[in-house]
C-alpha cells in the first residue's frame, strides 16, 4: 500500500450527516489509503468535532480571512462574524496543538492583501508557534465556481491577491516559515517558482488542477516544477475532489520516477509536516 497525505481538505458546510461527519470523512480516506489530511475548519467548535477517526488523522487549521457570510454559506472560519479569528483563541489552540497551521488563507475572496497590517499578527503567530501557513494562490476560482457559487460570495474578490509574489515581504521577515502555495500551476507559475527558489520551506499543492483542471496545463506545470528541481516540494491536495481522478492523473504522468511519485503521495508532506519516524513507520505497514 502507498500511504497518502492529503494536504488540502475542508470540513463540509452545511454539515451533511451522511458525508460530513468525521467518520464519513475517515471512511472515504480509508478507501483511498489516505492516512492523514490537513482539514481546514470553519468554526471554534470544529476542534472538538474533528479529532480524527480510527486510524485516520486530521490536522486542523482555520480558513480565513473570511468575508461576511450568510448562515448557510459558512465555507470559511467565522466566530462572532469576524473576518479574522480571535487572536487569543488562535494562540491557545496552537499552544495546545489543537490546531496545526493557519489557512487556507483566502486573501482573494476577502479582498485582503497578505501584506496588510491586519495580517501581521497572524504571520507572527504562525512563525512563533512554528506551524505552516496554507495560502490560496492563483487567479481563480472564476465567478460561480468554488465558494464563489454561493450567493453573496464575494463581491470584493481580487484575483491579484492570489499572486504568491505578495508573500515575499512576509518571508523576508519570517524566512523559516513553512508555506504551502495552494492550487499551484494554474497561473502565476513564474512567481511561484521564484518564491520557491528563494525560500526552501515553500512547498506547493496542485489541488483542483491535478484532477478536474486541464490535463495539459497540469502536466506542463508539474514538469516545470520538476525541471526547476522542486520534485521534493510538491504535495498532494484534493480540495475535496475525488481521489480516483487525482491518482489516475499522477499514475499517467510518464516523466515521474517512482521516487518522485512517492514524494508527491506522502514523503514531501511528511517532511513539510515534520512527521516523526514512528508516525512514518506506522503509516507504512
Ligand atoms: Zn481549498
Amino acid at each position: 500500500m502507498q500511504p497518502i497525505i492529503d494536504m488540502h481538505r475542508h470540513t463540509p458546510w452545511p454539515r451533511d450527516p451522511d458525508t460530513g461527519t468525521p467518520a464519513a470523512i475517515a471512511a472515504e480516506m480509508a478507501s483511498d489509503d489516505i492516512v492523514a489530511t490537513m482539514l481546514f475548519i470553519t468554526g471554534t467548535e470544529d476542534t472538538a468535532i474533528y479529532t480524527g477517526s480510527g486510524k485516520r488523522r486530521f490536522l486542523l487549521s482555520p480558513m480565513f480571512p473570511c468575508p461576511a457570510l450568510s448562515a448557510t454559506d459558512r465555507w470559511c472560519f467565522t466566530d462572532s462574524r469576524t473576518i479574522f479569528p480571535d487572536l487569543a483563541w488562535l494562540e491557545e489552540q496552537l499552544a495546545t496543538k489543537k490546531l496545526h497551521g493557519i489557512g487556507e488563507l483566502a486573501f482573494s475572496y476577502a479582498a485582503i492583501d497578505p501584506r496588510s497590517p491586519e495580517m501581521q499578527p497572524y504571520w507572527d503567530l504562525a512563525s512563533r508557534y512554528d506551524v505552516p501557513a496554507f495560502v490560496h494562490t492563483g487567479r481563480g476560482p472564476g465567478p460561480g465556481l468554488g465558494p464563489r457559487r454561493h450567493a453573496g460570495c464575494c463581491p470584493d474578490y481580487r484575483e491579484e491577491y492570489g499572486n504568491p509574489a505578495l508573500l515575499e515581504p512576509i518571508l523576508q521577515r519570517h524566512p523559516k516559515l513553512r508555506v504551502s502555495l495552494q492550487h499551484a500551476g494554474f497561473d502565476f507559475v513564474d512567481e511561484t517558482v521564484a518564491l520557491m527558489r528563494a525560500y526552501p520551506h515553500v512547498y506547493v499543492d496542485m489541488s483542483v488542477l491535478n484532477s478536474v483542471g486541464p490535463e495539459g496545463l497540469h502536466t506542463a506545470s508539474l514538469k516545470r516544477f520538476i525541471d526547476e528541481g522542486f520534485a521534493d516540494r510538491i504535495m498532494l491536495g484534493s480540495d475535496d475532489l475525488p481521489y480516483a481522478a487525482i491518482k489516475a492523473r499522477l499514475e499517467a504522468v510518464d516523466f515521474l520516477t517512482p521516487g518522485q511519485r512517492r514524494g508527491i503521495y506522502y514523503d514531501n508532506a511528511a517532511r513539510f509536516l515534520r512527521l516523526d519516524r514512528k508516525t512514518i513507520a506506522t503509516d507504512h505497514p
